[in-house]
């Protein structure tokens, strides 16, 4: 089995954050990352609050960034999944493919993914006008209608980018307030390709060989009507990407990694950053933060078991 001082799981901006940081002190490192770097980055059309970048920055291109920073230094890479961790006294497992590596500290760094609404028709049409990445799908639905479910940044961020393609966006939210943004709700208010379903919900994706569709509820009236529209683009928040993480690691009700400040999780020489972890506030910047605190953290554990 091969034996590192740290591993990190995940590519994200919080796991390249910290494999920089590590590769710096020059500790003996590996970096687990199932898909290529930055995350959920590359995902997202364009980033306009990530400090440096005035003019916004394409999601992959600062993926990109990053990855080339990382590029510099000497760490071992593992393009695979993670499909189990054993924490143990001093030395922890974790799961790559087939292969069993070693690590005296780890930083999880897996992020966090879509939510499913489990609406009947989600499941089965998921692929066939049902998607959760505007960046992946938006072009197969070039000059049609479609309808985009959400109130947060996602929801708001996504439908701008759609709007750029689409003929017209029914946005459709639970609630009459938004979660996101004011600035990126105040550019969707006058975007005259979406139309705004507040206090609405969806209720059925039609459809059967691809979307068809949606039923929507007027909560307050509730009133039902049908939209005829092609695509439907589910931004409902996230959830964790930690089912390989063992149960022993104290996770919050919604199933996030609770540490401390330094990025400490409840079981020795184990840090989380980024989305996997429970906090208010999951930006690329505040990712980074995490990494950097994580990585600071890691090495100074490890610092203690070399004294
Ligand atoms: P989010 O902020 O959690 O918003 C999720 C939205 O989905 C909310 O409006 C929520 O409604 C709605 N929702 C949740 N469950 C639902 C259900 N069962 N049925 C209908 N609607 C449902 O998630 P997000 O927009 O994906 O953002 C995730 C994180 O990334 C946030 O911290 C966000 O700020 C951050 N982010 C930031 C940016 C940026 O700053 N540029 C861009 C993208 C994402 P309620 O509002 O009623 O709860």
């Amino acid at each position: 089995m091969k034996e590192y001082d740290a591993l990190v799981l995940g590519g994200g901006p919080a796991g390249l954050t910290a494999a920089l940081y590590l590769a710096r002190s020059e500790v003996s490192l590996a970096l687990v990352e199932k898909l290529s770097p930055g995350g959920q980055t590359l995902m997202t059309h364009m980033i306009e609050n990530y400090p440096g970048f005035p003019e916004g920055v394409e999601g992959w291109r600062l993926a990109d960034l990053f990855a080339r920073h990382l590029d510099k230094y000497d760490l071992a890479r593992y393009g695979d999944e993670v499909s189990a961790v054993e924490t143990g006294e001093g030395l922890h497992k974790v799961k790559v493919g087939q292969e069993w590596l070693a690590a005296k500290t780890l930083i999880v760094c897996s992020g966090a993914q879509y939510r499913r609404l489990g609406l009947p028709g989600e499941k089965e049409l998921l692929g066939r006008g049902v998607s959760y990445c505007a960046l992946c799908d938006g072009n197969f639905f070039k000059g049609q209608d479609i309808a985009v479910i959400g109130g947060g940044n996602s929801a708001l961020e996504e439908s701008l980018y759609l709007a750029k393609l689409v003929n017209k966006i029914h946005l459709i939210h639970r609630r009459d307030v938004f979660r996101g943004q004011k600035c990126i709700q105040n550019k969707c208010e006058i975007n005259p390709k979406i139309v705004f379903h507040r206090s609405s919900v969806v209720k059925r994706i039609a459809g059967d060989k691809a979307v068809e569709g949606v039923l929507v509820e007027n909560l307050t009236t509730k009133e039902e009507t049908r939209l005829d529209v092609s695509g439907v683009f589910i931004f409902a928040g996230t959830e964790p990407q930690g089912d390989f993480l063992p149960k022993e690691l104290e996770k919050d009700s919604a199933g996030f990694l609770v540490t401390d400040l330094e990025m400490r999780t409840n079981i020795k020489g184990v840090f989380a950053a980024g989305d996997i972890r429970s906090k208010a506030c999951r930006q690329v910047a505040t990712a980074v933060g995490d990494g950097a605190t994580a990585a600071t953290a890691a090495h100074a554990y490890l610092e203690t078991l070399h004294a």
